[in-house]
């Protein structure tokens, strides 16, 4: 068995080579094996609507009852409906089967014992289990029950509305979010435009994952379509939500959770309300501002449930959409009731949902921004970065380093689950968000080698070289312009090093610089100017030609460009000629990849 499928939220892989009958078997024994060690007699299990979810289920009942498990078992349903079964039926603890968000291929197990959900340690001590191969011994049996119509019941007797009738679109991905969200909804008065209710195991529209706002192109446009009030996505097995608002425009969870904050503030003046370290800094200053008593803590949705009991806080929410409601629910991440409050919330008064946080200041913020980092470095990266940065600045070391700048903050998180750093930066206006990613993002560029790099432009500062100086800072360059935050300063880098060539009169090597300029604005998506620099590169080779690759890609870069810009014939023509040169120097993928380009523009 793979022991990687042992994660630090769920048991998780992909079906057929990870997780088979034969893993899922052993799997479903260790963990019958955990509940009866840690005194559990009775479970609940649910599973999605995943093709291998229903034989999953099976394997799990046998697997659990061979240990002397007796399972309710729930059937297909959200995740929160397993969660809801935690607190409404006599059980010890429970099992959701479920790859989430993930490809049709993947599936897993979310663990709860008693009604908590189990992570880290816990979920290790399952694989040391099936690791081992000694089972518990014994006999249990199955009954089914019914829960989801009494769980929509319940959300339903738990939410009063106001007067204001709303056009509401809810898009369910083709996960499990519309098996309890439609008929809620629409008990609750709701004019609903539904968008991908029908749970189908191969998603064949788009992602049920709503922190992507690809997934949300759909709902954007049917919001302004259907002149909706209000747009509520849903991740494959419905625990984390997104939304937009009446203008399409994406809400993440902290701007989300700053509407359900002020709310539920009203009703417990001076709660506690649990925001991740992701956050905006305006949640936690506007929940200050509302009495209440922000605090911030880990991502990870079983961490959060965790801190709440401990603290008792009434509210909780990340970015990714998992909102939790204590004040007047059970306190765990249910996307179907979050939307309903939110319905509440928006039917009780008359300014639309855009207005709700208009009084926010106004910051700027990149979302969550990924960088691949080995496993076995990342920690040390964060560790790294929270030792350099607090000589002078404050660092949060919660979870990962979030370092406060006198005009914003940036966060630098190792991911529990990748081989990734997640960064994200807040600032008060665009310009000091770009000098705090910049200076974040030199740091790490040094602890990966770029030391040496700055010190040869600085040796060939000193010495007076030119054409020294010139190669020391594109090589620089060459290393600032991929990672997302060093790109600002990649431009003036390059830009320093045109400048020299062009003054030794260097035309190509200048004209290989200017082309890698346009390339960095084309990351950036300033794609005039990166056709600007295309072009003037290419003139450069036109004048001072040379039969090679980098002049044939000098004429590629504006095709691309250009045809992403709509101008088709002059792409044309470049792609023609990109061609002819990609022949001339035998790039068998240059020479495919235009081809595919000249065929694709002659149609239409
Ligand atoms: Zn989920």
């Amino acid at each position: 068995m793979d022991p990687k499928i042992f994660r630090e939220y769920d048991i998780r892989g992909i079906v057929g080579t990870q997780l088979t009958e034969e893993t899922v078997s052993l799997i479903s024994r260790a963990i019958g094996t955990f509940f009866v060690r840690h005194g559990v007699g009775k479970v609940a299990l649910g599973y999605d609507a995943r093709a291998s979810s229903p034989g999953f289920s099976r394997g799990m009942c046998d697997g659990l009852n061979s240990c002397g498990i007796d399972i309710v078992l729930i059937g297909r349903v959200p995740t929160p409906v397993l969660y809801y079964t935690l607190y409404s039926r006599d059980v010890g603890g429970g099992i959701m089967i479920t790859g989430s968000h993930n490809p049709p291929d993947h599936n897993g197990f979310k663990i709860c014992l008693g009604t908590q959900a189990l992570f880290g340690e816990q979920i290790r001590e399952i694989g040391n289990i099936a690791a081992s191969g000694e089972f518990a011994d014994g006999i249990g049996g199955v009954e089914s029950e019914d829960v989801l119509a009494q769980y929509c019941d319940e959300i339903r007797a738990r939410i009063s509305t106001g007067d204001r009738r709303l056009k509401v679109v809810i898009d369910s991905g083709n996960g499990m979010g519309a098996v309890t969200a439609v008929p809620v909804y629409k008990d609750l008065g709701m004019d609903l435009v539904e968008l991908y209710s029908e749970p189908d195991p191969n998603f064949p529209h788009h992602h049920p994952d709503p922190t992507v706002e690809e997934n949300l192109q759909d709902l954007i446009s049917a919001v302004r379509e259907h002149k909706a009030d209000v747009g509520i996505a849903f991740d494959g097995d419905a625990d984390r939500i997104g939304v937009v608002n009446e203008n399409g425009r994406i809400l993440w969870g902290d701007e989300l959770m700053v509407i359900y904050s002020r709310e539920v503030l009203k009703d417990y003046p001076d709660a506690t309300i649990i925001g991740e370290v992701k956050c905006s800094q305006t949640l936690f200053d506007d929940i200050a501002a509302h009495g209440g008593k922000p605090l911030m803590w880990k991502a990870g949705h079983s961490l959060i449930k965790a801190k709440m009991k401990e603290t008792g806080a009434v509210l909780a929410g990340e970015m990714s959409g998992h909102m939790f409601f204590a004040d007047r629910f059970y306190g765990f991440d249910d996307a179907c009731y979050a939307g309903a409050r939110l319905l509440e919330i928006l039917s009780k008064t008359e300014r639309p949902l855009s207005q709700l946080t208009a009084d926010l200041p106004k910051t700027y913020s990149t979302p969550e921004m990924r960088m691949e980092c080995p496993d076995e470095r990342k920690f040390n990266v964060v560790s790294a970065v929270a030792e350099h940065f607090s000589n002078d600045h404050d660092v949060i070391t919660i979870d990962g380093a979030r370092i406060k700048f006198e005009h914003g903050w940036g966060l630098v998180r190792a991911s529990n689950t990748q081989a990734l750093l997640v960064l994200r930066f807040e600032a008060d206006t665009a310009e000091h968000l770009e000098e705090i990613e910049e200076v974040v993002g030199n740091f790490l560029l040094d602890l990966n080698g770029a030391v040496p790099l700055r010190e040869a432009v600085e040796a060939a500062r000193k010495s007076g070289d030119k054409l020294a100086l010139a190669d020391a800072l594109t090589a620089l360059a060459n290393v600032e312009r991929r990672p997302p935050l060093t790109r600002a300063a990649a431009l003036r880098t390059y830009s320093e090093a045109a400048q020299l060539f062009h003054e030794l009169d260097r035309p190509l090597d200048e004209a290989w610089v200017l082309r890698h300029i346009g390339i960095v604005y084309e990351y950036l998506e300033r794609l005039e100017l990166a056709e600007e620099y295309y072009d003037r590169a290419l003139a450069m080779y036109r004048q001072h030609s040379e039969d090679d690759l980098n002049y044939a890609n000098a004429v590629r870069y504006p095709a691309v460009i250009k045809e992403r810009l709509g101008k088709r014939d002059e792409s044309a023509a470049l792609w023609q000629e990109a061609h002819d040169r990609y022949r001339q120097c035998g790039i068998e993928a240059g020479i495919k990849e235009s081809a595919t380009h000249i065929e694709a523009l002659k149609k239409i």
